[in-house]
C-alpha cells in the first residue's frame, strides 16, 4: 500500500492568518516549522499504520514551504517545487491520497481562509455542475485513475465538506472554524497525536476495501466565477471556452485535471 499526501497550508494546526500562509507575511517562518512538524507526524503515523511507501508533495503556493533539513527521513520522496499543470507528480506509483492541512471552499461559512484555488481571483468553481473546491478537485484527479482519498485534516469545515463529497473517508479536525481568520485550536501535540491515529486508521481501513474513488463524469464540465469583472477570456482569443456572463465561463475536458488546466 502505497500513499500519497498533498500538503496545503490552511488547514495545519496552528494556522488561522493569511500572514502566516503568504510567503512575505510577517508570520510564515514561523508557519514553515508547523508544516513540517504536522508533514512529520502523518508520515509517521502512514508508516506505522503499515504504508509501505509514502510519497509527500508540499503543494502550497511555491511548493517550497516545508524546511527540508527538518522532514523525516521515514518518507520515501518529497515532491516540492513547481510541477506545471501535473497536481500530483509520482501519484501513479500509489494507491490512496491524503489531503493534509486542507481548507473548506470558498464562501464557507466560519471557515478558516475558506478559498478555492486563488481568493484573490476565484470565486466559485463547479464541477459538473456541483459547486466544489479544492477537496474534490484532488479527490476528482485521484478518482480518475480509481484511487480514493482516505483521510482529509483541516479545520471543522474542511472535515464536514470531506465527508459530504467523499463519504466513509476519515478525516481529522485539528481546529474549529470561528472566522476566516480565527479558530479554536487543538494544542499541537495533540493534534499531531490525532492525525498520528487517523493516518494508521485510514490505512487499516484501504487494506480492508473501505474506500471509493471520487470519480467525476467524463467529459467534465468545470464553471468558473472570477471574483472581478474584465477577466473572462474573450471568444476570439479562447474559442474552446463558453462565457455564461462577464464574470463566468465553463471549459470541457476529458478529465478534471486536463480541465483545470484549461482555465
Ligand atoms: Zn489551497
Amino acid at each position: 500500500m502505497n500513499v500519497y499526501v498533498m500538503v496545503d497550508a490552511e488547514g495545519l494546526s496552528g494556522v488561522h492568518l493569511a500572514s502566516q500562509v503568504m510567503p512575505d507575511g510577517c508570520h510564515y517562518q514561523e508557519f514553515r516549522h508547523l508544516m513540517t512538524d504536522e508533514i512529520n507526524a502523518c508520515v509517521e503515523g502512514l508508516k506505522a499504520g503499515g504504508a509501505d511507501r509514502v510519497i509527500v508533495r508540499d503543494a502550497h503556493a511555491s511548493g517550497s514551504n516545508a524546511i527540508w533539513s527538518l522532514l523525516t527521513d521515514l518518507a520515501d520522496g518529497y515532491v516540492m517545487g513547481n510541477s506545471r499543470d501535473v497536481r500530483l507528480p509520482g501519484f501513479e506509483s500509489c494507491d490512496a491520497l491524503v489531503l493534509l492541512g486542507y481548507h473548506a471552499m470558498a464562501g464557507t461559512e466560519g471557515a478558516v481562509l475558506e478559498h478555492t484555488m486563488s481568493s484573490r481571483q476565484w470565486q466559485n468553481l463547479w464541477i459538473n455542475g456541483r459547486k466544489s473546491g479544492e477537496i474534490a478537485i484532488d479527490a476528482a484527479v485521484a478518482g480518475a485513475s480509481g484511487k480514493p482519498v482516505i483521510l482529509v485534516t483541516g479545520d471543522d469545515k474542511a472535515c464536514a465538506e470531506a465527508e459530504d463529497f467523499l463519504p466513509g473517508v476519515v478525516t481529522a479536525a485539528v481546529k474549529q472554524g470561528l472566522s476566516v481568520e480565527g479558530a479554536i485550536h487543538l494544542p499541537r501535540t495533540q493534534a499531531y497525536d490525532l492525525i498520528r491515529k487517523k493516518t494508521a486508521e485510514a490505512v487499516e481501513k484501504v487494506m480492508s476495501g473501505g474506500f471509493q474513488p471520487y470519480v467525476a463524469a467524463s467529459p467534465v464540465t468545470l464553471r468558473l466565477e472570477l471574483v472581478e469583472r474584465g477577466h473572462v477570456p474573450s471568444l476570439s482569443a479562447r474559442p474552446d471556452i463558453r462565457r455564461i456572463d462577464a464574470r463566468t465561463y465553463e471549459v470541457t475536458a476529458e478529465t478534471v485535471e486536463i480541465a483545470m488546466s484549461r482555465l
